[in-house]
């Protein structure tokens, strides 16, 4: 009986038969790495089993069909049962996320094969019908779809262990040549270009000649088939660095589905010793669709003495580097290693934290050396290690720290706290930062303006780093400041009752209320005192719960201001306008801290009448 598809993987299907994706080959890579993937689940198990086991029986085969147009790739992995193939291949894993159906509905292909992949599904951008026939403990099952309709699951008489995939190609057409598929020549280039580090064979007939008979020198040649091995077999990891090149480990990247963009760097380590392992380690380009949610799955994929134990082994890696992808093997870790136990074994934790450390030095090095990769990296996983720092309350400050950049006043690129510290002149004692949306508003600010040339200013235009900042309290002995929280002034009781009268207008909405002689153009200022700063008023606004949370402002009046001698003028005649330019002051201050005013009406009203007088 023919069963429909879920939705989404419809969806996808249909995006596959009428794909116009240039890169089609990539459906090979998708195949073998799941039959790279069952196999990997099936030696485990059979290791794990009293069986005796013969790595011999641990293969993938492909059988190039020209005659009839079919390609088959096999695997003797783990295979799949009626139900596997029902949800397996009916249905896609992703589709719970949002981005992925809100992708689907924006369709673009390349987009959505360049972020998510879609696996098995690519095997249609090449193929009219497909069909999966599959042996799992002792019973056969047989997968096959033709259109985005359905597909239908009969029972089949496989009897080896493991799946066939069976593509029965696409017709060629003007802008398609579907024939390089069955070309043994070709077929092997893309395997060693994409799947060359497959750790077990791939097997191909590969047509050799030979002279028809070897004793005569003038003999004929004929063609014959000779079952060879196309991919190199050896893990990469376990290859030398010298012998490898940029594209082997990107490829290795890809065949692992890392990503399906480019790493952005990788180390690669041979750690001897205690205990000892290699290692690949990735930093992807781009941080994937779901990084900053909670489905996220993080974590290196770990092997004992070549064999894959586990995949996204989470202990492995720091919070702080949760975007790291790779691989680890290590012949010291015992196969029979669950995760339960990981936590507590001495081995691993060895290893994660030499990993640690490494994955720390490689990213100062790309911050040392390389500034516009390493903005790349902040832009997309910077977020990860503040988070990190933030939430382990700034214990994980000696990690982090050093890796972090900000804007700075005087600097057109981010720096780091070492290098502000370098050029603070000998009399300056803190660290000085402000906060704003953006980089234009903190120029815009009143408070930036007072601040004098040679000192520098960083400019936290995240969210979360004034928070942080907090967190971090101090760097290499110097504590940090924000200049628009209120300093110590020379007091200055002139003006007292004026200032009085005025916070008498405003008596919870301020703390205090005096002049300053550091601005130039603007009117007001308005400064914060304690902990909790103007922005952070701002985020504590948009959360519930938190709404209430208010800084403690001070509100700081140019002297050499038309409005200050307004002020003046009006204190001792006019009570209605001094009251009036009080609260006008006021909403100003707070337009200019960007807050939001509590009677814009009122405020506008106010501001005309002085206008006209
Ligand atoms: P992904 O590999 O990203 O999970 P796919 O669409 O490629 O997504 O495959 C879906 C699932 O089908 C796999 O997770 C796996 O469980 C199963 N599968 C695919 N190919 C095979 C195979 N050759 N042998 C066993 N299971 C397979």
């Amino acid at each position: 009986m023919k069963k429909e598809f879920k939705a989404e993987a419809r969806k996808v299907m249909q995006l596959m038969i009428n794909s116009i994706y240039t890169n089609k080959e990539v459906f090979l890579r998708e195949i073998i790495s799941n039959a790279s993937d069952a196999l990997d689940k099936r030696y485990y198990n059979d290791l794990k089993s009293d069986k005796e086991v013969n790595k011999d029986d641990y293969y993938i085969e492909i059988k190039p069909d020209k005659d009839n147009r079919i390609l088959t790739i096999s695997d003797t992995g783990i295979g799949m049962d009626e139900s596997e193939l029902e949800s397996n291949l009916g249905t896609i894993a992703t589709s719970g996320t949002e981005k992925f159906r809100k992708n689907l509905e924006e369709s673009n292909v390349n987009d959505l094969i360049g972020q998510f992949g879609v696996g098995f599904y690519s095997a249609f951008m090449v193929s009219d019908k497909v069909e999966v026939i599959s042996n799992k403990n002792g019973k056969s099952f047989k997968w096959v779809s033709e259109d985005a309709d359905g597909f239908e699951v009969t029972s089949a008489s496989k009897t080896t262990p493991g799946s066939d995939i069976i593509l029965y190609l696409k017709n060629n057409n003007d802008d398609d040549d579907f024939d390089r598929f069955l070309d043994e020549y070709a077929l092997e280039s893309l395997i060693t270009k994409y799947s060359n580090y497959i750790r077990y064979p791939i097997y191909m007939d590969i047509t050799k000649t030979r002279k028809k008979d070897p004793e005569d020198e003038n003999s004929e040649y004929e063609d014959y088939k000779k079952r060879e091995i196309i991919n190199s077999k050896d893990p990469i990891w376990k290859k030398s660095k010298k012998d490898l090149t940029d594209d082997d480990y990107i490829n290795f990247y890809k065949d692992e589905h890392f990503g399906f963009d480019e790493p952005l760097s990788w180390l690669h380590l041979s750690i001897e010793g205690l205990v000892a392992f290699k290692a690949i380690l990735y930093i992807p380009k781009k941080a994937p669709f779901d990084f900053y949610s909670k489905d996220y799955k993080r974590g290196l994929t770990l092997y004992s003495n070549g064999v894959k134990i586990m995949d996204r082994c989470e202990d492995l890696l720091d919070d702080s580097f949760a975007f790291v992808k790779g691989v680890v093997d290590s012949e010291d870790v015992s196969l029979n290693i669950s995760r339960e136990t990981l936590q507590v074994n001495r081995q691993l934790k060895f290893i994660a934290k030499q990993i640690n450390n490494k994955i720390k030095a490689h990213l100062s090095d790309l911050l040392e050396k390389d500034r516009d990769k390493y903005y790349t990296f902040f832009d997309e996983f910077g977020n990860q290690m503040k988070m990190s720092l933030y939430e382990s309350y700034g214990m994980k400050k000696d990690q982090i720290q050093d890796l972090l950049i900000f804007n700075s006043k005087n600097s057109d690129n981010r720096i780091t706290l070492k290098e502000y510290v370098e050029k603070m002149p000998s009399t300056q004692e803190k660290i000085y930062y402000t906060v704003g949306d953006s980089i234009d508003k903190i120029k815009a600010q009143p408070s930036i303006k007072t601040v004098d040339d040679n000192v520098d200013v960083l400019y936290l235009i995240d969210k979360l780093d004034e928070f942080l900042i907090k967190m971090l309290r101090d760097y290499d002995g110097k504590s940090f400041e924000s200049i628009t929280e209120e300093t110590d002034t020379d007091e200055d009781s002139s003006k007292e009752e004026m200032f009085k009268k005025m916070k008498d207008i405003l008596p919870d909405e301020v703390v205090e209320i005096r002049k300053t002689d550091k601005l130039e153009d603007d009117p007001v200022i308005l400064l914060h005192r304690g902990d909790i700063s103007i922005e952070m008023e701002k985020t504590f606004k948009n959360q519930t719960n938190t709404d209430n949370v208010k800084a403690q402002k001070v509100l700081e009046l140019n002297e050499k201001s038309k409005a200050y001698k307004l002020l003046e003028e009006s204190f001792d005649n006019d009570n209605e306008k001094f009251e009036k330019i009080t609260r006008t002051l006021f909403d100003q201050a707070k337009i200019l801290s960007g807050l939001e005013i509590d009677n814009p009406a009122e405020y506008i009203r106010n501001m005309w009448e002085l206008v006209g007088e």
